[in-house]
C-alpha cells in the first residue's frame, strides 16, 4: 500500500474537481474513481472526463501524477431506491426532513467500493467532497459517518485506509477560495466552466457561476456560493 498513492471519489463537480485538485497537490499519485448509478444527471460521467482533461492541458505539474480513471457500474443502486436522483420526479422535501434527492445508502456503497478498488491499486487515501457545512441534510456526508466508514473498511478490509473530507468543515464560497488557493485564478475557471452540480444536468444555460438550470437547489447553492466567494473579492 503506498503513502502517496490516493483515489479521490470524482463525480466531475464543483466540489469532487476541487477534492481533485487538493489530491494533486499532496500526492505523488493520484486516480479518481466514478459512478454510474442511474443519476438523472448523467451528463456528469461525460463531463468529468473533460475535467481530467483540463486539468492535464493546464495544470503540467498535476498532469504527471493524474493516473488512471475508474467507473464503476452501480446502476443497482438506482433500480433499488425511490429518489428524485434517480427517478423522473420532482425535486421536494420528505416528511422525514430530508429532500427526496437523497439516495439512502449512496456514499456508503460509494465508500466500499473505492476502498475495494484502492485496496486492489494499493492506494492508501481515499479522498471524498462530502461536507456537513451547507449540505442537504445528507446522514450519509457527515463526518462521524466518515469516521465510522473509515473504522468498518480499516477491519473489513484489514488495511490502514484513510479517508480525506478536505471540504467537511468549509461552505460553498470556501471552497472557492480553496481552489484559488490551490491552482489559482486558472483552477477557479476551470472548475467554473467545466464543472457542472446541477441536478436535471442542464448544460445548456450558463450563469456566471457555471452551467446548470439556475433553480434545483444544487445549483442554487451553487450560485450563493459564488456570489459570496465574489463579493469577498478584490474588485
Ligand atoms: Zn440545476
Amino acid at each position: 500500500m503506498s503513502e502517496q498513492s490516493a483515489l479521490v471519489l470524482f463525480s466531475g463537480g464543483q466540489d469532487s474537481t476541487t477534492c481533485l485538485a487538493w489530491a494533486l497537490d499532496r500526492f505523488d499519485h493520484v486516480e479518481t474513481i466514478g459512478f454510474d448509478y442511474g443519476q438523472r444527471h448523467r451528463v456528469e460521467l461525460e463531463l468529468r472526463q473533460n475535467v481530467r482533461e483540463a486539468l492535464r492541458a493546464r495544470f503540467p505539474a498535476w498532469a504527471a501524477k493524474l493516473g488512471e480513471d475508474h467507473l464503476v457500474d452501480l446502476t443497482v443502486l438506482g433500480q433499488i431506491s425511490d429518489t428524485a436522483l434517480t427517478k423522473d420526479v420532482a425535486i421536494a422535501m420528505q416528511a422525514d426532513g430530508l429532500p427526496n434527492t437523497f439516495v439512502p445508502g449512496r456514499n456508503l456503497v460509494f465508500m466500499t467500493f473505492a476502498a475495494a478498488i484502492a485496496y486492489r491499486r494499493g492506494a492508501k487515501h481515499l479522498v471524498t467532497g462530502v461536507c456537513e457545512t451547507d449540505y442537504s441534510g445528507y446522514p450519509d456526508c457527515r463526518d462521524d459517518t466518515m469516521k465510522a466508514m473509515q473504522l468498518a473498511l480499516n477491519l473489513g478490509m484489514q488495511s490502514r485506509f484513510v479517508i480525506h473530507t478536505p471540504l467537511m468543515w468549509i461552505d460553498k464560497a470556501q471552497t472557492w477560495d480553496l481552489a484559488e488557493r490551490l491552482g489559482g485564478a486558472d483552477l477557479v475557471s476551470l472548475i467554473r466552466e467545466e464543472t457542472i452540480s446541477c441536478y436535471n444536468g442542464d448544460t445548456t444555460h450558463r450563469h456566471e457561476w457555471g452551467m446548470g438550470c439556475g433553480t434545483c437547489p444544487a445549483c442554487q447553492l451553487r450560485a450563493q456560493g459564488w456570489a459570496a466567494y465574489r463579493a469577498g473579492q478584490p474588485a
